[in-house]
């Protein structure tokens, strides 16, 4: 099978089988989806969950966040991954919403990255997600899904990944793409041990074609 023809199976598989794939993170607008993010880095959507319903009632926009204290933030994200920074991050993250963009998440990813804590990754689902833009946020699980699959040859970093994985998929699937990727790391493909056996692309998957020749 050429990738060419990967891509199209799989594409065509998760059209159907997952055609509303979208984030597992609970939010409500624009700014909730940027706090859950930058507080996803390195822990679970499941945790980061649980989370974040306090930190939005206390602090339901960006203009009440950036007046947070470390003190008063601090408690509640302490039991996710890096607290110190993230709270750290999240308070510099609304003062800068605050300070350049009104308050408002801003809708380019080259703006996105402006803000601390967020990188490439993360501005890229805030816009793929917020915006459906053509924009292919690349982590571990795609990073390592794609390359299994053969949907990336020789990718070293996530942004070879990115740029491969952008030029095959049709512009209007890519925001979607992320998502079956992402849940086909987390539920099926996973790290350890894929479970080949119950997986549905393994037709037109590189690893499970050589697993059996
Ligand atoms: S066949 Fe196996 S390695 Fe290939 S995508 Fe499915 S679970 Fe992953």
């Amino acid at each position: 099978m050429t990738r060419k023809e990967r891509y199209t199976y799989i594409i065509d598989y998760f059209q159907k089988n997952a055609p509303n794939a979208e984030t597992e993170l609970i939010y409500d607008n624009p700014y909730q989806l940027l706090v859950a993010v930058i507080l996803s880095a390195q822990c679970t959507d499941k945790r980061v969950n649980l989370t974040t319903p306090a930190i939005f009632h206390r602090y339901p926009t960006a203009e009440k966040l950036s007046k947070a204290s470390f003190d008063e933030l601090f408690p509640l994200i302490r039991s996710i991954s890096y607290p110190n920074n993230k709270t750290k991050h999240l308070i510099g993250m609304a003062n800068m919403l605050v300070e350049n963009f009104e308050g408002n998440v801003p809708m380019t990813v080259s703006e996105l990255i402006t803000l601390p804590g967020v990188g490439r990754k993360t501005a890229n689902v805030i816009t793929s997600v917020v915006d459906e833009q053509p924009n292919m946020a690349v982590d571990t699980h795609v990073f390592r899904v794609s390359a299994r699959i053969g949907l990336t040859l020789n990718a070293t970093t996530p942004l070879a990944a990115e740029k491969q994985l952008i030029k095959f998929i049709p512009k209007n699937l890519i925001h979607k793409a992320h998502h079956w990727l992402i849940l086909h790391g987390r539920y099926v493909c996973i790290a350890r041990k894929p479970k080949c056996d119950e997986c549905g692309i393994r037709e037109a998957c590189k690893y499970f074609e050589k697993l059996n020749h």
